[in-house]
């Protein structure tokens, strides 16, 4: 995007204080730091929000948000630290490329909780909202039971392939048995010929 900031950064048309690089990501320190050490990971690529990325990309930023925590743990040693995004404008996002917020916490920083950003509690009731949200993504079926339907099938199929076997087998016997019965009819039938025959006077 051409009036992006970040995407000016990742492609070194505007400076930064960049602390990490690698194909797909960069690290830099932002530019009105809550704390030192501040730093933003972002895609080098525009993607405006997590919601537009894929899972791949998605994996690299993070592997990068790590690599970056470690390494400003060591050079500055803070207490802990505070890892964020601001998604849309009403949560404070002002530049439309997706970044990651790593902020180091010190002691005695006057800092609060990532989940002190908002006081909204909810008026429904937690179980409501769970299921609002479940329903949006189905089921996944556990792999013990796809393994136990696996087996089933596999048992049904031995099944149903000895059934047609029998099945086959009893058709040949009666075939057979037919076929038996049919010379016998033959041969009385070629028997009874014979006897007329010779009962009838010359
Ligand atoms: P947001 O509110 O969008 O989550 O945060 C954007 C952050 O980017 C802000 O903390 C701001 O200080 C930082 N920032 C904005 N423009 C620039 C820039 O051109 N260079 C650097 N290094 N940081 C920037
Ligand atoms: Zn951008």
């Amino acid at each position: 995007m051409q009036q992006c900031p970040f995407c000016k950064i990742a492609s070194k048309e505007i400076p930064a204080d960049i602390v990490y690089e690698d194909e797909s990501t960069i690290a830099f320190l932002d530019a009105n730091p809550s704390a030192p050490g501040h730093t933003l990971v972002i895609p080098k690529r525009h993607i405006p929000t997590i919601l537009d990325a894929d899972n791949e990309t998605l994996g690299k930023i993070f592997e990068t948000v790590k690599t970056v925590t470690e390494m400003i743990k060591k050079a500055l040693q803070p207490d802990g630290f505070s890892i964020g995004i601001n998604q849309g404008q009403v949560s404070g996002q002002r530049v439309p490329h997706l970044h990651i917020h790593i902020i180091p916490r010190f002691k005695g920083d006057k800092g609060a909780m990532v989940q002190m950003v908002v006081r909204n509690p909810p008026k429904e009731s937690l179980v409501v909202i769970k299921e609002k949200i479940r329903a949006q993504k189905e089921e996944e079926v556990p792999e013990y039971i796809l393994e136990e339907i696996k087996e089933k099938t596999k048992e049904i199929k031995n099944v149903g392939e000895k059934l047609e076997k029998y099945e086959k087998e009893e058709e040949k016997k009666e075939y057979k048995g037919k076929k038996i019965k049919d010379k016998e009819e033959d041969e009385l039938e070629e028997y009874e010929k014979i006897l007329r025959q010779m009962m009838i006077p010359k």
